[in-house]
């Protein structure tokens, strides 16, 4: 490992901080953590470095005061930054609009288009923007870099970014597909792409986390995707609806007499498997199941469900398909999600071998997991998606 060039990444959610440190070359970690629950009284952290791992419950009351103790951490537990060798501070930024296709090094300027895009990515952007201009006042020696996950989606062809929605309504609010996940859509399709030896494949990318997304990718470029103007269209989610007729929101309003305030809590965090099942980890969603629960059995089939269309609609959009990749928490882990998700699927070539499903390694390494002769190749991709933000930071500087 080299002692110069490493990557401090920092991803900052509404109440989180996630970083690693780490050297974009090789991909050794040296240093990773997460302070969650900011601004909650209690709240968590955790880092570690090397085989050590320490937690603290501190209150901690702002994303700035959450670095302080970050970079506190990395004073008296290590590594010490000074020697780390940081060339660079990647930051993760969800939502880079039309004028972001790629990475960039972050001024002022930069800053300030991150915030005026803050109306169409209301719960990211902001504390996007809080743990950059945090970091750059810790950390001001180190060019600092913001990775958008839109990026990967900013040339969707148009017939699939637009929304059939009154056309001067979009354009005064920029209203569009934007998509999210690029990151890892990008990083997964890479890495398809490099095992399987061809640049022409026609794929779809399932990042099945607490966040779900699909692409569907042909030759390297993101075709369709199904994340929309925020994280919450597509995919049933760990907490989100997905898809939702918006007639819903009219109906709430009117019979429901919810504000709107209460319907974006609603449709982003107490629906999805935690709202039909009652949790969000698909794990004990999973097990329920198994036992026979009702609103945990029906959790997973509406899941399943709506990954199977998106399956075969994008399918369709692109003609056809050579490879699909599951990645994430659940796309990773889960031998059952992925066995009822390509379940009957062999009219479009798709043939799962049972046993290479239920014998994934959680190694870190792909692995294919189609019959032999399968048309179309199914893996199982792990994600990395501070990686891939460290080795495009690197790329920027
Ligand atoms: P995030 O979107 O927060 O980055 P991850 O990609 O780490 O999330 O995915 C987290 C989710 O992965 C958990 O909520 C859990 O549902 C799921 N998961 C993790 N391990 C397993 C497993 N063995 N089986 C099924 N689901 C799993």
């Amino acid at each position: 490992m080299s002692a110069a060039g490493t990557v401090l990444v920092i991803n900052s959610g509404s109440s989180s901080i996630k970083y690693q440190l780490l050297d974009p070359r090789s991909g050794v970690v040296l240093a990773a953590g997460l302070v969650e629950k900011i601004g909650e009284g209690e709240a968590q952290v955790k880092h570690t470095a090397g085989a050590e791992t320490t937690r603290q419950t501190r209150e901690i009351a702002d994303h700035e005061a959450g670095l302080r103790v970050v970079l506190e951490l990395f004073g008296q537990i290590g590594p010490d930054l000074s020697g780390a060798g940081i060339v660079a501070v990647g930051h993760r930024v969800v939502q880079g609009g039309r004028r972001y296709s790629a990475p960039v090094l972050i001024d002022q300027a930069v800053e300030q288009e991150i915030e005026r895009l803050s109306p169409v990515a209301p719960l990211h952007n902001p504390p996007n923007l809080a743990g950059i201009r945090v970091a750059r006042e810790l950390l001001p020696d180190v060019p600092h870099v913001a990775v958008f996950d839109t990026a990967f989606f900013h040339d969707l062809p148009t017939a699939a970014a637009t929304y059939a929605l009154n056309k001067e309504v979009a354009e005064a609010h920029r209203i569009r597909r934007y998509g999210a996940h690029g990151t890892s859509h990008q990083y997964v399709s890479e890495q398809v792409s490099a095992t399987l030896g061809r640049e022409d494949l026609r794929q779809i990318v399932l990042h099945l986390g607490n966040g779900c997304s699909a692409s569907a990718v042909v030759g390297g470029r993101a075709v369709d995707t199904s994340m929309g103007l925020t994280p919450l269209e597509g995919l049933v989610m760990g907490t989100r609806t997905g898809d939702i007729d918006p007639a819903v929101t009219f109906h709430l309003v009117r019979n429901a007499g919810l504000s709107m305030a209460e319907i974006d809590d609603l449709y982003n965090k107490q629906s999805g498997l935690k709202g039909l099942g009652g949790h969000n980890d698909m794990r004990v969603i999973e097990e329920l199941a198994e036992q026979g629960e009702p609103d945990a059995s029906l959790a997973l089939d509406v899941y399943v469900h709506r990954l199977r269309k998106y399956v075969g609609a994008y399918a369709a959009v692109m003609g056809g398909l050579d490879a699909l990749a599951f990645s994430a928490g659940v796309g990773e882990n889960s031998p059952i999600v992925r066995r009822r998700a390509l379940h009957g699927l062999e009219f479009l070539g798709v043939a799962l071998d049972e046993d290479r499903n239920e014998a994934v390694q959680r190694d870190g390494s792909i692995q294919v997991i189609s019959a032999e002769g399968s048309e179309v190749t199914v893996l199982v991709v792990p994600t990395n998606e501070e990686l891939s933000i460290a080795q495009q930071a690197l790329a920027v500087i």
